[in-house]
């Protein structure tokens, strides 16, 4: 069978993508080549918002259009809880309802056992999975529902797929996950054993942790980065709202005093280091008077580039049957764009920050025009004359972007 596999959605849906085409391929099907037509499609889906959603929807219209008489596997989080509505015969939308009619087979995921999943796609860069589900229960969050409880493999066995990934070729591991930093949930290890694991490896490569909620972030792992051989200076931690009384809404389990605390240490011990934030627009609650709180805290707070997502209501989630103020479609999307004008502002400054200094860039693989481009330790973009022989090589530079 002629297989291909789409992917939407975060590092861990990338991870498991890849982990899905392998054993396809080990099985003895193949990859789709360019202009083919597919005998198989795997839309392997998101659901973190409702523009994941259409996104989703879009692919597999534009799939069923381009590959009329492929099979159509729709798997990955929008999979999961459409099959749990459908399931407990809650009312499913227009928009549902149709594709549920253009799909063959629609795969859930397993929620409660862990599927191993690293990518290999790409020789460079390695996403390994090494935690899924979420305990948490946020109450704008569908995600524990889509992937279920926390759980994780054993330490071992993660270093036993990164040693795998790295004689592969690969140059960066970046760790993946719902949830990180709650690693160790299911197997009474930790996610600071699991680093130190890690670091242990005798080999020329580094690693990237994806993601991790501040109050998992504790001081002693900030420390153990700044001092460890592979760990890259590079954080991205999930900050929502500015907002203490938001936070609270959202059942956040850290306020925002802390977080500021994360951030200052990571800076006192790595001033280097790349610091990227989550940040949520337009929740119920937010109202002008929390807005403007939580606008007035991230401008000042030293981090060096925001993500920002606009809320959108999710069946099944708390924060619906909480009476609460509701933001209007508009102003949320006015909010957005504050943010993103606030992000464009720090990510400049980091960047002008760091001209001049020495830097240790991985090359990548993409060619844009006669470019090629990579990332320094602490993220920064750098781009240089295309030389094939420099791909997957790590090299000293002085940044100049
Ligand atoms: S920590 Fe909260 S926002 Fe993140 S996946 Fe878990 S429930 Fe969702």
């Amino acid at each position: 069978m002629k297989i291909k596999v789409i992917t939407l959605g975060c590092k861990l849906n990338f991870a498991e993508s890849s982990a899905i085409m392998q054993r396809l391929v080990s099985e003895g099907h193949t990859r789709v080549k360019a202009g083919e037509q597919a005998d198989i499609v795997i839309v392997n889906t998101c659901t973190v918002t409702d523009t994941a959603d259409h996104k989703d929807r879009q692919a597999i219209h534009r799939v069923r259009r381009e590959h009329p008489n492929a099979k159509i596997i729709v798997t990955g989080c929008y999979a999961a809880l459409l099959k749990l509505k459908q399931e407990r015969g809650e009312a499913l939308s227009c928009a549902d309802t149709t594709i549920l009619d253009e799909i063959d087979i629609l795969q859930p995921k397993d929620l409660v056992n862990f599927v191993n999943a690293y990518s290999r796609y790409d020789r460079t860069r390695c996403f390994l999975k090494v935690q899924d589900g979420c305990n948490y229960f946020c109450t704008y969050c569908t995600i524990p529902f889509a992937r279920g409880r926390s759980r994780n493999p054993f330490i071992k066995d993660i270093v036993a797929q990164a040693e795998q990934a790295l004689a592969d070729g690969a140059k960066e591991i970046i760790l993946t996950g719902v949830n990180i930093g709650d690693f160790g949930h299911s197997t009474g290890e930790s996610f600071f054993d699991l680093l130190k694991a890690l670091d242990s490896i005798e080999a020329n490569f580094r690693i990237r942790i994806s993601s991790c909620e501040p109050n998992l972030l504790s001081d002693d792992i900030i420390d153990f980065v700044a001092h460890s051989r592979h760990f890259a200076p590079h954080f991205h931690i999930p900050l929502q709202s500015g907002s203490n009384e938001v936070l609270r809404i959202m059942h956040r389990r850290y306020t925002r005093e802390l977080f500021a605390e994360r951030v200052q240490h990571i800076k006192a011990v790595m001033p280097n280091a790349f610091i990227g934030v989550d940040c949520m627009v337009g929740v119920r609650g937010e109202t002008e008077e929390f807005w403007n709180d939580y606008l007035q805290f991230i401008s000042q707070l030293p981090v060096s580039q925001l993500h920002v997502f606009t809320y959108s209501e999710r069946a099944n989630t708390k924060m619906l049957d909480m009476d609460l103020y509701i933001v209007p479609k508009a102003e949320r999307e006015r909010r957005s764009k504050i943010l993103h004008q606030i992000s464009d502002e720090k990510l400049a400054a980091f960047y002008a920050k760091h001209k001049g200094s020495q830097a240790t860039v991985l090359w990548e693989s993409k060619k844009t025009g006669n470019q090629m481009s990579g990332f320094t330790e602490n993220y920064i973009k750098i781009y240089g004359p295309y030389d094939k022989e420099k791909i997957n090589t790590f090299e000293h530079v002085t940044i100049n972007v």
